[in-house]
Protein backbone atom coordinates (compact mmCIF):
# COMPACT_ATOMS: atom_id res chain seq x y z
CA UNK A 1 0.00 0.00 0.00
CA UNK A 2 1.22 3.62 -0.63
CA UNK A 3 2.22 5.73 1.78
CA UNK A 4 -1.05 7.62 2.05
CA UNK A 5 -3.14 4.80 1.91
CA UNK A 6 -5.72 7.22 0.67
CA UNK A 7 -7.76 4.28 -1.02
CA UNK A 8 -7.13 1.94 1.72
CA UNK A 9 -10.23 -0.28 2.02
CA UNK A 10 -11.75 -1.35 4.86
CA UNK A 11 -11.65 -5.44 5.24
CA UNK A 12 -15.45 -7.27 5.13
CA UNK A 13 -14.82 -10.98 5.54
CA UNK A 14 -12.28 -13.21 4.59
CA UNK A 15 -12.81 -15.11 1.00
CA UNK A 16 -12.71 -19.35 0.99
CA UNK A 17 -9.07 -19.01 -0.25
CA UNK A 18 -8.59 -16.93 2.74
CA UNK A 19 -8.19 -13.87 0.34
CA UNK A 20 -9.44 -10.06 1.88
CA UNK A 21 -12.33 -9.25 0.79
CA UNK A 22 -13.12 -5.03 1.10
CA UNK A 23 -15.76 -2.91 1.25
CA UNK A 24 -15.96 1.03 0.11
CA UNK A 25 -12.33 2.72 -0.73
CA UNK A 26 -12.67 6.50 0.46
CA UNK A 27 -14.34 8.66 -2.38
CA UNK A 28 -11.23 9.75 -4.72
CA UNK A 29 -10.92 13.40 -5.71
CA UNK A 30 -10.55 11.86 -9.15
CA UNK A 31 -11.48 8.36 -11.24
CA UNK A 32 -10.98 7.58 -14.96
CA UNK A 33 -13.47 4.55 -16.07
CA UNK A 34 -12.05 3.06 -19.25
CA UNK A 35 -14.97 1.23 -21.15
CA UNK A 36 -15.71 -0.14 -24.90
CA UNK A 37 -18.52 1.19 -25.78
CA UNK A 38 -20.78 4.19 -24.89
CA UNK A 39 -23.40 2.75 -21.92
CA UNK A 40 -20.97 0.26 -20.57
CA UNK A 41 -19.62 2.18 -17.78
CA UNK A 42 -23.13 3.10 -16.75
CA UNK A 43 -24.25 -0.59 -17.09
CA UNK A 44 -21.32 -1.85 -14.40
CA UNK A 45 -20.67 0.95 -12.72
CA UNK A 46 -22.69 3.89 -12.79
CA UNK A 47 -24.43 3.97 -8.81
CA UNK A 48 -20.62 3.87 -7.73
CA UNK A 49 -19.61 6.70 -9.85
CA UNK A 50 -22.75 8.82 -8.77
CA UNK A 51 -21.96 8.06 -5.25
CA UNK A 52 -18.72 9.11 -5.85
CA UNK A 53 -19.40 11.96 -7.85
CA UNK A 54 -21.68 13.80 -4.85
CA UNK A 55 -18.40 13.23 -2.68
CA UNK A 56 -16.68 15.66 -4.63
CA UNK A 57 -14.89 13.37 -7.02
CA UNK A 58 -13.95 14.65 -10.63
CA UNK A 59 -15.52 11.81 -12.76
CA UNK A 60 -13.70 11.11 -16.51
CA UNK A 61 -15.13 9.21 -18.88
CA UNK A 62 -12.58 7.28 -21.44
CA UNK A 63 -14.71 5.43 -24.57
CA UNK A 64 -12.23 3.63 -26.65
CA UNK A 65 -14.91 2.59 -29.54
CA UNK A 66 -17.78 4.66 -31.53
CA UNK A 67 -20.02 1.90 -30.82
CA UNK A 68 -20.97 2.33 -34.49
CA UNK A 69 -22.52 -1.68 -34.21
CA UNK A 70 -24.72 -1.10 -32.08
CA UNK A 71 -27.98 -0.98 -33.70
CA UNK A 72 -30.58 -3.83 -35.75
CA UNK A 73 -31.55 -1.26 -38.48
CA UNK A 74 -29.76 -2.12 -41.12
CA UNK A 75 -30.62 1.27 -43.14
CA UNK A 76 -29.04 2.84 -40.21
CA UNK A 77 -26.47 5.08 -41.50
CA UNK A 78 -23.41 4.38 -38.94
CA UNK A 79 -21.93 7.85 -38.88
CA UNK A 80 -25.51 9.23 -37.54
CA UNK A 81 -25.62 6.63 -35.13
CA UNK A 82 -22.25 7.48 -33.89
CA UNK A 83 -23.09 11.08 -33.13
CA UNK A 84 -26.00 9.99 -31.76
CA UNK A 85 -24.03 7.66 -29.14
CA UNK A 86 -21.53 10.35 -28.84
CA UNK A 87 -24.65 12.68 -27.38
CA UNK A 88 -26.37 10.34 -25.38
CA UNK A 89 -23.13 9.23 -23.48
CA UNK A 90 -22.35 12.82 -22.38
CA UNK A 91 -25.91 12.97 -21.24
CA UNK A 92 -25.49 9.86 -19.56
CA UNK A 93 -21.69 11.24 -17.47
CA UNK A 94 -23.80 14.49 -16.51
CA UNK A 95 -26.88 12.79 -15.05
CA UNK A 96 -23.65 10.71 -12.86
CA UNK A 97 -22.01 13.95 -12.11
CA UNK A 98 -19.38 13.35 -14.74
CA UNK A 99 -17.19 16.30 -15.76
CA UNK A 100 -16.01 15.10 -19.07
CA UNK A 101 -15.70 12.43 -22.10
CA UNK A 102 -13.36 11.55 -23.67
CA UNK A 103 -13.92 9.20 -27.53
CA UNK A 104 -11.28 7.38 -28.33
CA UNK A 105 -13.39 6.72 -31.86
CA UNK A 106 -11.62 3.13 -32.57
CA UNK A 107 -14.46 1.26 -34.44
CA UNK A 108 -16.94 -0.90 -32.88
CA UNK A 109 -15.74 -4.64 -32.99
CA UNK A 110 -12.47 -3.94 -33.88
CA UNK A 111 -10.84 -3.01 -30.58
CA UNK A 112 -7.04 -4.06 -30.26
CA UNK A 113 -4.84 -3.65 -27.81
CA UNK A 114 -2.19 -2.61 -29.92
CA UNK A 115 0.85 0.46 -29.08
CA UNK A 116 -0.63 2.67 -31.03
CA UNK A 117 -3.69 2.19 -28.85
CA UNK A 118 -2.29 1.28 -25.56
CA UNK A 119 0.16 4.91 -26.40
CA UNK A 120 -3.22 6.86 -26.58
CA UNK A 121 -4.80 5.48 -23.24
CA UNK A 122 -1.90 6.01 -21.62
CA UNK A 123 -0.92 9.66 -22.64
CA UNK A 124 -4.60 10.19 -21.40
CA UNK A 125 -4.14 8.58 -17.93
CA UNK A 126 -1.06 10.99 -17.78
CA UNK A 127 -3.47 14.05 -18.84
CA UNK A 128 -5.94 13.42 -16.24
CA UNK A 129 -3.94 11.66 -13.37
CA UNK A 130 -6.70 9.98 -12.17
CA UNK A 131 -6.30 8.67 -8.82
CA UNK A 132 -9.01 5.36 -9.29
CA UNK A 133 -9.05 4.10 -12.40
CA UNK A 134 -12.07 1.53 -13.21
CA UNK A 135 -12.49 -1.11 -16.30
CA UNK A 136 -13.35 -4.38 -17.95
CA UNK A 137 -11.94 -7.06 -16.10
CA UNK A 138 -9.41 -8.95 -19.14
CA UNK A 139 -9.35 -11.68 -17.29
CA UNK A 140 -13.29 -12.54 -17.22
CA UNK A 141 -14.15 -15.81 -18.53
CA UNK A 142 -16.63 -16.94 -21.03
CA UNK A 143 -17.30 -13.33 -22.36
CA UNK A 144 -18.00 -13.18 -25.75
CA UNK A 145 -17.63 -9.56 -27.01
CA UNK A 146 -13.68 -9.02 -28.21
CA UNK A 147 -14.08 -5.47 -27.43
CA UNK A 148 -14.37 -5.75 -23.73
CA UNK A 149 -11.45 -8.13 -23.39
CA UNK A 150 -9.28 -5.76 -25.91
CA UNK A 151 -10.56 -2.58 -23.96
CA UNK A 152 -9.58 -4.52 -20.27
CA UNK A 153 -6.10 -4.82 -21.50
CA UNK A 154 -5.76 -1.83 -22.75
CA UNK A 155 -6.66 -0.81 -19.31
CA UNK A 156 -4.42 -2.45 -17.49
CA UNK A 157 -1.31 -1.98 -20.04
CA UNK A 158 -2.42 1.83 -20.48
CA UNK A 159 -1.78 2.32 -16.85
CA UNK A 160 1.95 0.40 -16.72
CA UNK A 161 2.92 2.15 -19.55
CA UNK A 162 1.65 5.73 -17.99
CA UNK A 163 3.74 5.20 -14.95
CA UNK A 164 6.76 4.62 -16.51
CA UNK A 165 8.55 6.89 -17.90
CA UNK A 166 10.99 4.82 -20.97
CA UNK A 167 7.24 4.15 -22.19
CA UNK A 168 6.35 6.45 -24.68
CA UNK A 169 8.75 9.28 -23.42
CA UNK A 170 7.67 11.52 -26.16
CA UNK A 171 4.64 12.27 -24.32
CA UNK A 172 6.36 13.88 -21.25
CA UNK A 173 6.61 17.45 -22.43
CA UNK A 174 5.34 20.68 -21.49
CA UNK A 175 4.41 19.95 -18.25
CA UNK A 176 3.05 16.14 -18.61
CA UNK A 177 4.98 13.59 -16.29
CA UNK A 178 4.16 9.83 -15.49
CA UNK A 179 1.36 8.68 -13.30
CA UNK A 180 0.91 6.07 -11.35
CA UNK A 181 -3.07 5.83 -9.88
CA UNK A 182 -4.20 4.35 -6.14
CA UNK A 183 -6.62 1.64 -7.32
CA UNK A 184 -7.48 0.05 -10.07
CA UNK A 185 -11.18 -0.98 -10.20
CA UNK A 186 -12.31 -4.10 -12.46
CA UNK A 187 -16.24 -4.50 -13.28
CA UNK A 188 -18.03 -7.28 -14.01
CA UNK A 189 -15.00 -9.49 -11.97
CA UNK A 190 -14.14 -12.55 -12.99
CA UNK A 191 -13.14 -13.33 -9.25
CA UNK A 192 -14.76 -10.36 -7.10
CA UNK A 193 -13.16 -9.13 -4.11
CA UNK A 194 -13.84 -5.56 -3.70
CA UNK A 195 -17.73 -4.18 -2.92
CA UNK A 196 -19.02 -0.45 -3.06
CA UNK A 197 -22.36 -0.04 -1.44
CA UNK A 198 -24.79 2.04 -3.31
CA UNK A 199 -27.34 3.75 -2.17
CA UNK A 200 -31.06 3.61 -3.53
CA UNK A 201 -30.34 7.39 -5.04
CA UNK A 202 -27.36 5.90 -6.69
CA UNK A 203 -29.22 3.10 -8.48
CA UNK A 204 -31.53 5.71 -9.67
CA UNK A 205 -29.03 7.56 -11.17
CA UNK A 206 -27.87 4.47 -13.09
CA UNK A 207 -31.05 3.82 -14.25
CA UNK A 208 -31.73 7.01 -15.30
CA UNK A 209 -28.32 7.30 -16.97
CA UNK A 210 -28.54 3.90 -18.67
CA UNK A 211 -32.35 5.27 -20.07
CA UNK A 212 -30.13 8.23 -21.64
CA UNK A 213 -28.47 5.73 -24.01
CA UNK A 214 -32.20 6.29 -25.80
CA UNK A 215 -30.57 4.18 -29.36
CA UNK A 216 -29.92 1.21 -26.92
CA UNK A 217 -33.17 0.39 -25.28
CA UNK A 218 -33.95 -1.63 -27.93
CA UNK A 219 -30.98 -4.18 -28.59
CA UNK A 220 -29.29 -3.76 -25.14
CA UNK A 221 -31.80 -3.19 -22.26
CA UNK A 222 -34.92 -4.65 -23.10
CA UNK A 223 -33.51 -7.32 -25.68
CA UNK A 224 -34.69 -10.31 -23.77
CA UNK A 225 -37.80 -9.00 -21.98
CA UNK A 226 -41.39 -10.10 -22.96
CA UNK A 227 -42.98 -8.06 -20.28
CA UNK A 228 -45.80 -6.45 -20.74
CA UNK A 229 -43.96 -3.21 -19.18
CA UNK A 230 -40.70 -3.81 -20.42
CA UNK A 231 -39.01 -1.14 -18.86
CA UNK A 232 -40.50 -1.89 -15.84
CA UNK A 233 -38.99 -4.85 -15.47
CA UNK A 234 -35.81 -3.33 -16.69
CA UNK A 235 -35.81 -0.89 -13.43
CA UNK A 236 -36.84 -4.33 -11.23
CA UNK A 237 -34.05 -6.21 -13.21
CA UNK A 238 -31.42 -3.50 -12.35
CA UNK A 239 -32.73 -3.37 -8.27
CA UNK A 240 -32.52 -7.08 -8.08
CA UNK A 241 -29.15 -7.60 -9.71
CA UNK A 242 -27.55 -4.81 -6.98
CA UNK A 243 -29.72 -6.81 -4.25
CA UNK A 244 -28.34 -9.69 -4.93
CA UNK A 245 -24.73 -8.17 -4.85
CA UNK A 246 -25.54 -6.77 -1.92
CA UNK A 247 -26.38 -9.65 -0.48
CA UNK A 248 -22.71 -10.79 -0.81
CA UNK A 249 -21.44 -7.94 0.58
CA UNK A 250 -24.19 -7.87 3.73
CA UNK A 251 -25.39 -4.14 2.72
CA UNK A 252 -28.80 -3.34 0.97
CA UNK A 253 -27.32 -2.83 -2.52
CA UNK A 254 -23.91 -3.31 -3.93
CA UNK A 255 -21.21 -3.42 -6.95
CA UNK A 256 -18.84 -5.85 -7.22
CA UNK A 257 -15.09 -5.08 -7.99
CA UNK A 258 -12.07 -6.64 -8.22
CA UNK A 259 -9.70 -4.54 -6.71
CA UNK A 260 -6.11 -4.16 -7.30
CA UNK A 261 -3.71 -1.98 -5.75
CA UNK A 262 -0.63 -3.24 -4.66
CA UNK A 263 0.14 -4.24 -7.84
CA UNK A 264 -0.08 -0.65 -9.67
ZN1 LIG B 1 -19.90 -2.88 -24.30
Amino acid sequence: MNDSNRVDAQQLFTGPAGERITIDLPPPKSALVIVAHPDDAEFHCGATLAKWARAGCTVHHLVLTDGSKGTWDRGMDQSVLVEVRKAEQRTAATILGGTGVVFLGKIDGELNSDRETRAQVSAIIRRLKPEVILGHDPWKRYRLHPDHAAAGRLCIEGIVAARDPFFHPEQLVDGITPHRPEALLLFEPDQPNHAETVSEQDLQLQIDALLAHESQIETTHLYKSAAADPLQQFRRAQLERHERLGQWASVPLAQQFHLLTEQL
